[in-house]
């Protein structure tokens, strides 16, 4: 067991001094890829390397235009050390701000020894935003919220996806508003209430505000007004979508009807295609006549030989019948019978054969379920 351990430790205490040596080479190599994108100078970079190199900090970025968010001006641009934790944190809030509004990013974020957070162009054209994760820590303990972080960091999101940067002249009260406005829309949209929205600006907001910031009143206006908007964008989505649902359940119940009366139809043929046997009788009468006749019910005809006649194979449901022939009664007369009319016949029917003397020598017969 001992010697397990020991192997562990010869084997980690290297690779902590090689994660060292490699971030320093992530950073050279970062820092060239902006270099042959002509992001920064020879000099720019020169300057870099020797900080990571041996240490020596340089004040040689200073972007021409660019917010901070509560409005000082930067006197010195510092690169810091930072450790993965923060790096990874504010990766985080921006791919969250990002993915909320929809975008790919167009800048770099990174920290940077400033009084809070500020977007940037560099020299050379490449879009940044830097900040100070000990001012994020700060609000962020300030406020008790996270939400503050977010609403700076959408703040100066802001400003790239306005194209502020690009313009001559640094911040102006009228780009700061529109900032202000969009942290409210994002913030919004990641769940934060308009009160966590508005957090941070109540706390560190000036009130009188600068030639570039206007004064922290308005500046809550504008989130309140952006946090609004997207408050009934998303409402009017809810309605678009009761509405798509109402639709969705109109086409489901016609198509119920519509199935059900397929069934329906399908029942009736069925029923229709069914075919049962059928007893037709003759009950007699006081004067014992003797029926003569021939009987159609459906395409079937035939001839009852005695007073109850089996007949199969007839169609289940309203059907055409006719009766030709005479009924001889003796002593008492004669008459040509004759009838046509529908029977409804049910599965195992009893039909009975009923007649009437009409005139003389003529005589009805028809088929009664009586
Ligand atoms: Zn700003």
């Amino acid at each position: 067991m001992i010697k397990k351990v020991a192997i562990l430790l010869i084997i980690l205490l290297p690779l902590v001094s090689f994660a060292q040596e490699e971030s320093k080479a992530d950073k050279l190599k970062e820092y060239k890829e902006l270099l042959d994108a002509g992001v920064i100078t020879q000099t720019d970079y020169d300057k870099l390397k020797n900080e990571i190199l041996f240490g020596k900090k340089s004040d040689n970025l200073t972007p021409k235009h660019y917010c901070s968010y509560t409005g000082e001006e930067i006197v010195k641009w510092e690169t810091i050390e930072y450790n993965f934790s923060e790096k990874s944190d504010a990766s985080s809030i921006v791919s969250e701000i990002l993915g909320a509004a929809g975008i790919a990013p167009n800048f770099i974020v990174r920290p940077m020894k400033i009084d809070n957070a500020a977007a940037t162009i560099l020299p050379g054209g490449q879009q940044m935003i830097y900040y100070n994760p000990g001012f994020f820590q700060r609000i962020k303990n300030a406020t008790e919220t996270n939400w503050a972080v977010y609403s700076v960091m959408a703040h100066e999101i802001g400003h790239h996806v306005n194209g502020h940067v690009l313009k001559a002249g640094g911040s102006r009260p009228h780009s700061e508003l529109e900032a202000d406005y969009y942290s409210g829309f994002i913030l919004y949209k990641l769940g934060a209430s308009l009160e966590q929205a508005k957090k941070c600006m109540n706390l560190i907001g000036s009130s009188s505000g600068s030639s570039s910031h206007p004064p922290k009143a308005e500046r809550l206006v504008s989130i309140t007004k952006g946090w609004k908007e997207a408050k009934a964008k998303d409402n009017r989505n809810d309605d678009n979508i009761e509405h798509e649902n109402k639709e969705k359940e109109d086409i489901r119940i016609k198509e119920q009807l519509e199935d059900e009366k397929r069934k329906e139809e399908l029942l009736k043929e069925e029923l229709a295609s069914k075919k049962t046997s059928v007893t037709v009788v003759y009950r007699g009468d006081p004067k014992n006549c003797m029926l003569n006749i021939n009987i159609r019910i459906g395409n079937k005809t035939f001839t009852p030989t005695g007073s109850s006649f089996t007949v199969n194979n007839l169609p289940i449901g309203s059907t055409e019948y006719e009766i030709t022939g005479s009924i001889n009664c003796g002593a008492f007369g004669f008459c040509k019978s004759y009838g046509k009319g529908y029977i409804t016949l049910k599965e195992n029917d009893t039909l009975y054969v009923v007649w009437q003397n009409i005139n003389y020598g003529k005589c009805n017969i028809n088929l009664s379920h009586h």
